[in-house]
């Protein structure tokens, strides 16, 4: 039986496991960290696409299971001047939609299912080398443990060891130039109806939110930062000065945001934002990138865990039908690297838009509700290409 190395247990990571599994191939999962993921403040929409590709492997009930629906979006400007309702995703034939769910609880879902299903996961694993000899491949990691396999799949995230192994020139990921920091906050009532998210392109700075169904508000703000913060800097700022920065940001905007920051308890904490636009080479001598390590996505698309997804469920279709790890290699990247790119661009002129001076402010809040009409129809601007994204598992995958 062929088996496969996996490095990385976040979102691509277990679902190629499972995914594997299914199409008849053994793999075991090696994880850097020991212990589960600790991500405070930070959640996620896995979207229509995404929901579909996990149902694929049989992992849609268990995420959505810990998530709530959010199918729908409302864009505010700063003035409070509604600029459009669209939906956030699509549906599937049984009318699930989009859900939100902290990155976490997404991770400990997927993990559980694989290791419920017989998955191996080696946690405390850090992969440093990859060497190919006679057709296996053989891993190394930092403890000095070494593992083989007939490939292996790199879902080692947007800092991936095994990019930079296939390709010591890989373009490192690119800083997009917004900040990040979330929360959850209590006891405030705002406008948003359940399951929408109320975003709004404020004065200053972007800043979104949802309620979820046990109150709470999830939230997160935006702080546009022209430079990338310097190693350590955003680790270094404290809870206070975040909340001293996010209350100024906010001051002047008709929205809840400067409430929302006041009654989150606990600390605040803030991350910068990286894309990957175009990684040259995907895969080579048995080793082939998935999800974020192939090309990481700025989180304004809310599709980076969902085109994980796709891509893990993909790559398991290809070898189940290829002749070969080289020619399974070939079609997922047929498959995968025209789609994923797109959403990537698309993802950078949203997040670039949302740090606009106050020229592009008032061009964009005039432009803006065109096109959410647009994104929002059944025409050639309309997402349906992106929400309605269908894997049929049983469809045998064309080889070319
Ligand atoms: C703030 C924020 C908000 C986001 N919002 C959304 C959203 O709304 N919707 C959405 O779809 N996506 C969103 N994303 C993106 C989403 O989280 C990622 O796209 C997704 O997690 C990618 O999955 P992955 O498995 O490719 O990488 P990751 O989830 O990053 O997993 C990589 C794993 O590899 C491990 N690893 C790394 N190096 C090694 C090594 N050398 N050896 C072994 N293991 C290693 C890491 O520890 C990690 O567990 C957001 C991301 C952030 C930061």
């Amino acid at each position: 039986m062929t088996t496969a190395l996996i490095i990385g247990a976040g979102v691509a990571g277990p679902v190629a496991a499972l995914a594997l599994q299914r199409a008849g191939i053994d793999a075991v999962v090696h994880e850097a960290h020991e212990g589960p993921a600790d991500d405070a403040g930070a959640f996620l929409t896995i979207q229509s696409n995404g929901l579909d590709a996990l149902r694929a492997v049989g992992l849609d009930r268990a995420v959505v299971g810990a998530g709530f629906p959010t199918p729908s979006l409302r864009i505010l400007s700063g003035s409070g001047r509604h600029l459009g309702t669209v939906p956030n995703g699509g549906s599937l034939a049984d009318g699930t939609v989009s859900h939100t769910l902290r990155r976490a609880d997404l991770y400990r879902v997927l993990r559980d299912e694989a290791l419920r299903r017989g998955v191996p996961i080696r946690c405390g694993a850090r992969l440093v080398g990859a060497v190919t000899q006679g057709g296996r491949v053989r891993a190394t990691f930092a403890d000095g443990s070494e593992a083989e396999g007939d490939l292996l799949v790199g879902a080692d995230g947007v800092r991936s060891r095994v990019r930079t192994l296939l390709d010591p020139s890989s373009p490192p990921a690119r800083y997009v130039p917004v900040l990040n920091v979330g929360g959850y906050a209590r006891g405030v009532s705002t406008s948003a109806r359940r399951g929408e998210y109320v975003m709004v392109f404020g004065r200053r700075a972007f800043f979104g939110w949802a309620v979820a169904p046990d109150g709470q508000t999830w939230w997160f703000a935006n702080p546009a930062r022209r430079e990338e913060p310097r190693p350590g800097e955003l680790a270094a700022t404290t809870s206070e000065r975040w909340r001293d920065l996010l209350a100024g940001l906010y001051a002047d905007d008709r929205s809840p945001a400067a409430e929302l920051i006041r009654a989150t308890p606990g600390p605040l904490r803030g991350w910068a934002t990286y894309d990957l636009p175009s990684v040259p080479v995907w895969h080579g001598r048995g080793m082939i990138l998935i999800g974020d390590a192939a090309h990481a996505t700025s989180p304004s698309s809310g599709q980076g865990a969902s085109l994980a997804i796709e891509d893990a469920v993909v790559l398991a279709r290809c070898l189940r039908d290829a002749p070969g790890t080289t020619a399974a290699f070939a079609a997922y990247e047929r498959l995968r690297r025209h789609r994923v790119e797109r959403v990537v661009a698309r993802s950078a002129r949203i997040s670039t838009s949302k740090a606009a001076g106050p020229a592009g402010r008032v061009l964009r809040d005039l432009l803006l509700p065109v096109g959410l009409r647009i994104a929002a129809g059944r025409g050639s601007g309309s997402l349906a290409w992106l929400h309605e994204h269908h894997i049929d598992w049983d469809e045998p995958v064309a080889v070319a």
